[in-house]
This record gives C-alpha cells, sequence and structure tokens, in this order.
C-alpha cells in the first residue's frame, strides 16, 4: 500500500469499518454505547465480535487480545487465538460478544500497591469502546479498562475515563449558563514525543543503558549539543528511513503522525501526532512508544525513551497539549470572536488559572518519577515549581480587569473593558517562552514538565479533575446570580486577585526565579519522595473522592506503587553501578596499569635514565584515582546494605543517601574515563553512543 489515504488506519476497526460492516441496528446501538455510555447489550456485542473477527482475520490476525495499560506504565496483553476445536477435529475460528466486552486475568502479578489481596488474584478488563479495535503484530487487539474483583482501577485508563465523564458535566453545566446547547464536551490531547536514537552495536555494549535505560558513567565528550547545529538540522538517511517507517507503522494504526524533526540534543528526534481526544491519545502515545522502540531495531538502532540518558546534554519530555473540545466543535480556550464567545474563553481560562493555583502540587506529583527527577529544574525542562505563562497579552488583559481599566491592545484596536463586553482577545500571540512548566499556546495550554518515558494518562486524569472542581465551583456562585455578567466579572476579577501569584511570564531557568517563587508561597518539590509526601493531603483526597475518580483506597494504592517504583528504580541503578565497576572498570583500570607500569620497568631496563613522564605521572594519577572509586564503591555498597523502611521512609533514605553515593562514585569513574587509554576502557564513551549514527 503506497497510497497514504489507504495507509491510513487500515489496521484499525474505525467508525467507516463498522458503518460499512455491521448491521445498521447494530451499528446505531453501538454509536450510542460510544457516544453515551449506554451498556451494550450481549446480543450486540455478540453480532460486533463477530464481524469484528472476520474483519481481523481477513487481515491476516489469528489472535485477539484484551490490550490494557496496568501500573507499571507500559502496556500489557495477553494473546489468545481465535481457534475453538470442533467435534470433528477440526478447528473453527470463534470470537464471541462476552470475550469482546471482558476478559478476566490473573492480576496478581501487576503493581496495586496493597489494593488486590492475593487471593483475590483475578482482575478484570472491559471494553473501552471509546477507543477503536485494531491489529498489531497479527493479534486483534481490543482497548480495555482494568480493575481488581472488588472493582478498584488497577490501571491509568480508569481514572482517566473517569476524569473525562467529570470534566464533561461540569463544563456542559457551565456551558448551560452561556445558553449554549452543546450536549458534550471533551477534553483533547497532542502529546510531543521526545527520544533518543543511538546505533544498536554501542548500546549492546552498555549495560546501564540494557538494565536501566540511562548512563551511569560517561564524561562529557569534546563536542556535545553546544553548537546548536542539530535542532531542526537535517535528518540523516538512516534516521530519515526510521521516520518513515514509523509514520507508516503509525498510520496504519491511526495515529495522525504528524511532525518529525531533530531536537536539541545530538541523537535526540521529536515526533508530534496531531491532537484527539484524550483517552485515546493516551493508546496512541503507548503504540507510538511501543513502534518507535521495534522500529528503530529493525533499522538497527536503539530507541531511548529515558528523561536523562545522558548526563551534560539535554534530556527528552513530553509535551503535553490539553484543551476542550464541545461536540459543536468549539475549542473551548480558544479566544472568540465576540463579547459573548470571549466572556466564555475568559473563566474557562481563569479555571485553568485557578485550578494550576489550587492543585499545582498535584500536577507536579502527576509528572514525578526517579527519571524525570534528573530532568527537571537542570536549566533544560521546566523547574520542579509549577507556574503558568500566558504572554504579555493575555496578562494585561487580565490585569485590566483585575484593575478595573481600559485595556489598549498595542497597536491593533481599543478593547472594550465593561461588564458587558469583556475584551477581545487577540489571536496571534502564541507563547515562545520556552522556559515555563505550563505554557499558554494560543488555543491550548501546555504542560512541559511531562517526562517522555511516562505514560500520559496520569497527567490528564489530574488535570481534567482540577479544571473539572473549579468549573464546579464557578458554576455553583453562577447558577445562583440575579445579575450574570456581573456575577461572572467578578468572579474572574475575584480569580486574577486571589491566584494571579502562579502567573510568571519570566524566565524559568532563573535562580532568581527560585526565590521570587518561594515569597509567593509557591511550592518547590523537587523530587519525587518530596512530591508524594504530599500526594495523600486532605485536600487531595477531597478532590479526587468527591469527583469519583479515586477513593481513597485507590490513592493509597497509587502513592505506595509510585514510591515502589522509585526505590526500585534506584536500587537497580546502584546494583547496576556496582557491578559494572566491579566487572569492568577496575578491571580495566587495572590491566591499564599494569601496562603502564611494565612500559616503565622495560624502559628503565634500557637505561636507568630514560624519561618516563607520561607513563609515571598517569600511572599515579590512575592508581590514586582507581583507590578512591574503589571506595566509592564499597561506600555505596554500605550504604545499599543499610536500605531499611518502606515507603516514603525508604524512598527518602534512596533520595538522601543512595543518590548521592551513586554521584561520588560517578564522579570517580569518570575521572578515570579521562586518563584510560580507550583501548582499554571498557565501555562506548558518550561521543562515541551521541554520534553513532553516522549517515
Ligand atoms: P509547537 O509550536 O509547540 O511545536 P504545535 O502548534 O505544532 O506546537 O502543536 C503541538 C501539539 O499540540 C500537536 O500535537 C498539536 O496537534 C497539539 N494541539 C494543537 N491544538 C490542540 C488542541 N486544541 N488540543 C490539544 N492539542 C492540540
Ligand atoms: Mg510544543
Amino acid at each position: 500500500m503506497s497510497n497514504t489515504s489507504e495507509l491510513f488506519g487500515s489496521m484499525v476497526f474505525s467508525n467507516a469499518v463498522m458503518r460499512e460492516r455491521l448491521p445498521k441496528e447494530t451499528y446505531q446501538t453501538l454509536q450510542k454505547t460510544i457516544k453515551h455510555g449506554k451498556h451494550l447489550d450481549i446480543n450486540i456485542a455478540n453480532v460486533v465480535a463477530n464481524a469484528m473477527k472476520d474483519w481481523a482475520i481477513e487481515k491476516g490476525a489469528t489472535h485477539f487480545t484484551h490490550w490494557f495499560q496496568p501500573m507499571t506504565g507500559v502496556t500489557a496483553e495477553k494473546h489468545e487465538s481465535f481457534i475453538s476445536p470442533t467435534e470433528e477435529g477440526r478447528v473453527i475460528m470463534e470470537f464471541s460478544g462476552k470475550e469482546l466486552v471482558k476478559g478476566e486475568s490473573d492480576a496478581s502479578s501487576f503493581p496495586s500497591g496493597g489494593l488486590r489481596a492475593t487471593f483475590e488474584a483475578r482482575g478484570y478488563t472491559a471494553w473501552d469502546a471509546t477507543s477503536y479495535a485494531f491489529i498489531k503484530d497479527k493479534t486483534l487487539c481490543i482497548p480495555t479498562a482494568f480493575c481488581s474483583y472488588g472493582g478498584h482501577a488497577l490501571d491509568e485508563k480508569t481514572p482517566l475515563l473517569r476524569s473525562m465523564e467529570d470534566f464533561n458535566r461540569e463544563a456542559v453545566r457551565l456551558l448551560k449558563l452561556f445558553g449554549s446547547n452543546v450536549s458534550s464536551v471533551k477534553t483533547t490531547v497532542g502529546p510531543e514525543q521526545e527520544y533518543f536514537l543511538i546505533d544498536k552495536s554501542v548500546y549492546e555494549k552498555r549495560p546501564d543503558l540494557i538494565y536501566t535505560g540511562r548512563t551511569l558513567f560517561g564524561k562529557k565528550p569534546p563536542k556535545g549539543q553546544e553548537l546548536e547545529d542539530h535542532y531542526y538540522g537535517t535528518i540523516k538517511p538512516r534516521v530519515k528511513a526510521f521516520m518513515e517507517e514509523l509514520d507508516e507503522e503509525c498510520w496504519k494504526l491511526g495515529i495522525s503522525a504528524k511532525t518529525e524533526h531533530n531536537e536539541v540534543a545530538p541523537a535526540q528526534h521529536e515526533l508530534a501526532p496531531i491532537y484527539t481526544t484524550t483517552n485515546i491519545a493516551a493508546d496512541h502515545n503507548q503504540l507510538t512508544m511501543e513502534l518507535m522502540k521495534k522500529v528503530a531495531s529493525k533499522h538497527g538502532m536503539f530507541c531511548i525513551l529515558h528523561e536523562k540518558p545522558f548526563e551534560g546534554v539535554n534530556g527528552s519530555g513530553k509535551h503535553n497539549n490539553w484543551s476542550a473540545i464541545t461536540d459543536t466543535g468549539i475549542n473551548l480556550l480558544e479566544p472568540g470572536d465576540t463579547p459573548s464567545e470571549n466572556a466564555q474563553f475568559l473563566v474557562f481560562l481563569c479555571a485553568v488559572i485557578k485550578a494550576v493555583d489550587d492543585y499545582s502540587e498535584l500536577l507536579r506529583i502527576s509528572v514525578a518519577s526517579a527519571s524525570n527527577d534528573l530532568r527537571l529544574g537542570a536549566s533544560e525542562a521546566p523547574p520542579a515549581i509549577i507556574s503558568m505563562f500566558l504572554g504579555d497579552e493575555l496578562t494585561s488583559i487580565l490585569e485590566s480587569i483585575k484593575n478595573g481599566n481600559e485595556y489598549a491592545v498595542h497597536e491593533k484596536e481599543q478593547m472594550k473593558i465593561g461588564v458587558h463586553t469583556l475584551p477581545r482577545i487577540p489571536k496571534d500571540n502564541t507563547d515562545r517562552n520556552r522556559t515555563s512548566p505550563f505554557a499558554f499556546t494560543g488555543n491550548k495550554f501546555e504542560f512541559r514538565a511531562l517526562g517522555s518515558s511516562a505514560s500520559i494518562s496520569e497527567v490528564n486524569t489530574v488535570l481534567n479533575t482540577i479544571v473539572a472542581e473549579e468549573l464546579k465551583q464557578f458554576s455553583d456562585v453562577l447558577e445562583k446570580a440575579d445579575n450574570f455578567e456581573k456575577e461572572l466579572h467578578n468572579l474572574i476579577r475575584k480569580t486574577i486577585i486571589e491566584h494571579g501569584r502562579i502567573i510568571f511570564n519570566g524566565n524559568g531557568y532563573d535562580d532568581a526565579w527560585v526565590q521570587e517563587a518561594e515569597k509567593r508561597g509557591l511550592p518547590n518539590l523537587k523530587t519525587t519522595p518530596d512530591a508524594y509526601s504530599k500526594f495523600l493531603d486532605q485536600k487531595n483526597v477531597d478532590l479526587f473522592s468527591s469527583h469519583k475518580i479515586f477513593s481513597y483506597a485507590e490513592m493509597k494504592s497509587r502513592y505506595e506503587i509510585a514510591l515502589e517504583n522509585y526505590i526500585k528504580t534506584i536500587n537497580i541503578e546502584a546494583e547496576t553501578m556496582i557491578e559494572i565497576v566491579k566487572k569492568q572498570i577496575l578491571p580495566s583500570v587495572s590491566s591499564f596499569e599494569e601496562d603502564l607500569a611494565s612500559a616503565i620497568a622495560s624502559k628503565k631496563s634500557i637505561s636507568e635514565n630514560m624519561s618516563c613522564k607520561f607513563e609515571e605521572e598517569t600511572l599515579a594519577f590512575e592508581s590514586k584515582t582507581s583507590d578512591k572509586a574503589y571506595s566509592e564503591l564499597k561506600n555505596l555498597e554500605k550504604v545499599l546494605s543499610k536500605a531499611k523502611g518502606e515507603s516514603l521512609e525508604l524512598a527518602m533514605y534512596y533520595k538522601d543517601q543512595v543518590i548521592p553515593a551513586m554521584k561520588k562514585l560517578r564522579s570517580e569513574v569518570d575521572t578515570l574515563e579521562t586518563c584510560t587509554s580507550a583501548e582499554y576502557w571498557p565501555l562506548p564513551t558518550y561521543g562515541e553512543m551521541l554520534f553513532s549514527i553516522k549517515y
């Protein structure tokens, strides 16, 4: 298939396929289920399943799976073949409605954070009919949500779907007050995915990349990103071939991969899809990450999704572009053309401002992980302090509302401010301030603190819920208003006065901002344990339980899983360091030292006066440094052996004791690298990795 439009969605059981393949009545009933979340009758499910199976078999599928997103951050699948034996000893291909809508699987090996007692190992997967089924690797994949026997969410998707429903309810309620009769509102997301590509041959020689996804050692190469010659640079043919195949694979699955370019660091790239409904965007992003790995491997490369694979060069993030759209096609974060559209825009904008200020800790928590800690606040990614960028124009509009002044748009037109006519907002002032974690970019918000390897589900669950909460508070006030416009004006003004502190249009990488933010009372949660120590605060528990996103038990389980993940990640890194230093670095350095020593001895055997300056000085330095590395190794082993306790306490120990010990060991090893012969150094260097794709 060379035609892109034919290729696009060719492996998706899409709306068009359903319309074509399902009896009219079945199709209409299924549409109702999809649009309004109605229960799907088993007879209908049987018809749908049968059509799906026939379609999948025609496309070469032999198996089906319920595809879900447990709390591991990656997706899970258990393949079952369609075959079903007949009495004559033959097989027929079968797939029932029951198998389509519900699956039962052993959940005991997925993280549950204590939610699922082991005697209750069963978990259920239930079809998310709003996300289309698709074929991947000859397998029909049914996107599903994953719950425990008791109905607790065991995955990333269930809370996301709950938060979308919640947002929908509150947004529709608020829009009614503006005389709108929209029947649904969906949040939309376009995640920009950053990644690195290196040659497989260098990857295979780095146990740290293999075990932990990042390099634990490596000195800065002579050339890094300082020449800024990679960003948007010409794409090398090998990478281009990879991108072309990746695009095609994405398109087959209906993922609208749109923009591919080189990023800031050498070997770093980005893919951005066209935005779509949030739960579908989440499914698509998981698939995109999986495809990146697979396609890279086919091209003899390795795709690194880790947030900070190389120290000293930029890490990778995933900008989460977020907005909300009505079923009538109105983007609620698009400044409108008329004053009333603008009033509506301003109220949604204010809901986001208030949400980000009220719940900045939750937003910070939603991007917290051991790997993202290495990136946030490193003057390449937004700081761990959550603030909002609105741009000068929007900020001065809000200021003028706050102060009750007239607002004059720079050179453009006179803005009318007043109770009846809220100002018209100029359209073309999107932001190019890249240092803000949460930026308004013309018709959407871009949350930039998310890490490259993370699922987008958690972040969007939080975003949807916190904004829904503010919409709810606004409706509670506005519904009771005698004079709607006056109350609306007051509400907007009040929000700006009370929550203006979250708006910061300056340089987020600047040290002065850290102090300024502290003065404003904005939290600065630098690490994952710091962030998670706030997760179970009453305010957050109240929010999630009142919106029925998470029960307390579900929150507690997520808290435990996140901390356990943090601890395990750092523990694996520390163990990997120990192994590499013991088995590779120190033995290699010792061989080099032996070489130097025998070179000195043989030179001296010719003449006592023979100069051995290089050999002697290098040997002395190597010897001293390898001793230091050895003691740091012993120290790390000791620190690790003392790791005790659980949950937050243990996570804090890893943060305060283990990570510093790892850093000290790394520093000595990186020094050794500077003076050890390349012939002896056992690991590919940063230069060899970052410039491994040569053509
Ligand atoms: P940038 O200038 O940051 O590179 P673009 O304008 O190309 O960004 O958009 C980046 C991402 O934002 C794309 O994935 C795009 O589809 C997405 N996006 C655009 N509009 C919306 C929207 N209304 N809701 C969610 N995402 C959106
Ligand atoms: Mg962007």
